[in-house]
């Protein structure tokens, strides 16, 4: 009998009404790919949540095996890209949302989606920065190319406790910025001081409407959160600065004026972590192993099995979830 292994299902019945459970795989129920891997770690990302709880529809494909990250190990690759034993990463391309994905004790997937684990990283450390810290790196390295650095003036990071959030904060500091960050959690101050916050702001200040323009307070912005706060950190941000978009945890309206673009000459940069290409990843995960302070990654990392993903996703939704979570599949 061919061997079974755990996995997370989301299915739909004929009226649409979402089920989730834990049932078990075989590698036959797999869907088609180049490359089939052993599942060493996952994590859970907003978007986990968004997929488990059914809150967004994620899902486009039925049933699914969610989960948009992994790190695992190589079992067989047809197209010679990797072989058996090999270590690798997959982050996005779809996975978990149209192709079978994560939360499973084996995925197969097409090899142009992976990238080697990077080198000095544990499959455990780089679920820890997942698609989250990824799309952090993203963020920066797009102000970065906007001409934009720690000599430039101070950087917000909006959902800072949050997985985006935190990364963000962790890399900026390192990296030498002044980082304001901006949570809904101001008792979490300590944790993000320690991570290298200079400046802790409730994020009430910003999540109602504003004015079109405001007094200058950051030349950079990183923002996983949308809506009035995405509207108003623009208003707020000094002469030629930029803000990089890349999550809707308030919402994914934008209602802003056109007021800081053309009277200020501030930017808004679009970062899209899912179908960035293979080089932009490559680097950020390069940069992420050099920019990002590993005993920090520990500070805001919680580890859980594979049995506390789908609390842990409604968990992330409510936003009880403090930095990132790591799901070690051995757990
Ligand atoms: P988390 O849930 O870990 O963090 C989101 C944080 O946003 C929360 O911790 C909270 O931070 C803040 N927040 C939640 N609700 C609200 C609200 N109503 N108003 C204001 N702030 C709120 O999620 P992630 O960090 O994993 O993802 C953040 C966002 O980025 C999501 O929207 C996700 O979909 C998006 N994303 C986009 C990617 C891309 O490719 N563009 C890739 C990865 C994520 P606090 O408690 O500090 O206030």
């Amino acid at each position: 009998m061919a061997e079974s292994f755990r996995a997370i299902l989301v299915s739909r019945d004929e009226n649409k009404k979402q089920s989730v459970d834990i049932t078990q795989l075989t590698d036959a129920d797999l869907m088609d790919g180049d490359v089939t891997i052993a599942v060493d770690a996952t994590t859970v990302n907003y978007k986990d949540g968004l997929a488990i709880t059914g809150k967004s529809p994620v899902v486009r494909h039925w049933p699914m095996v969610p989960g948009v990250d992994l790190a695992g190990t190589v079992i067989e690759c047809d197209s010679g890209a990797f072989k058996p034993g090999d270590k690798v990463l997959l982050n996005g391309w779809g996975v978990g949302e149209v192709h079978w994905g994560a939360f499973a004790g084996k995925a197969r997937l097409n090899s142009d989606w992976l990238i080697p684990l990077p080198d000095g990283l544990t499959a455990q450390q780089a679920m820890g920065i997942g698609t989250a810290g990824y799309t952090a790196m993203l963020s920066v390295m797009a102000l970065e190319r906007h001409g934009l650095n720690s000599k430039s003036g101070p950087v917000v990071v909006t959902g800072a406790n949050g997985g985006v959030g935190s990364v963000a904060v962790s890399i900026l500091a390192k990296l030498g910025w002044e980082v304001i960050a901006s949570t809904g959690r101001t008792s979490e101050a300590e944790f993000l001081k320690g991570l290298g916050a200079s400046e802790i702001i409730d994020r009430a200040e910003l999540s109602e409407p504003g004015r079109p323009l405001g007094k200058e307070r950051w030349i950079a912005g990183v923002d996983s959160v949308g809506s009035h706060t995405l509207a108003n950190l623009l208003a707020q941000t000094s002469y030629g600065g930029a803000i990089a978009a890349c999550g809707l945890a308030q919402g994914f309206d934008l209602p802003a004026t056109v007021m800081p673009f053309i009277l200020r000459g501030v930017s808004l940069l679009g970062i899209d972590s899912v179908n960035a290409p293979k080089q932009l990843r490559l680097e950020a995960w390069k940069r992420i192993t050099t920019d990002l302070d590993l005993e920090k990654l520990e500070a805001l990392t919680t580890t859980i099995g594979f049995d506390d993903i789908i609390p842990t996703a409604h968990d992330i939704i409510d936003g009880k979830i403090r930095g990132r979570v790591i799901v070690d599949m051995a757990g």
